[in-house]
């Protein structure tokens, strides 16, 4: 009989770097397509300082920090959860597309 360990965090649906990785790409397609269908909302981006994400699952705004451009979830406290995940893509993707603009 296994009996449920009190949890008192909030938990996320996306509680791994993968989910975030994938949740990215289906938030990129919702840019082009602006289906809205994302568990994930960019609210602000400061390069190399910060992102702020709105989670649905959560209903709370996440906010991931750059540490040396390393990104640290400050809200799960963690450096593994999907919010890190979609935030190491979100970089990514700025710093193609500052690249290229030129
Ligand atoms: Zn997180």
């Amino acid at each position: 009989m296994s009996r449920k360990s009190q949890t008192s965090e909030t938990h996320s649906a996306l509680n791994s770097l993968d989910l975030g990785t994938i949740e990215f790409m289906k938030w990129l397609i919702s840019k082009d397509t602006h289906s809205g269908d994302t568990l994930v909302v960019v609210k602000d981006y400061f390069d190399n300082k910060y992102v702020i994400l709105f989670d649905k699952s959560m209903s709370t705004n996440v906010i991931v920090a750059y540490r040396d451009g390393m990104p640290w979830c400050i809200t799960c406290n963690t450096d593994d959860c999907g919010h890190v995940g979609f935030a190491i893509c979100l970089k990514q993707d700025y710093d193609r597309n500052e690249q290229v603009i030129f």
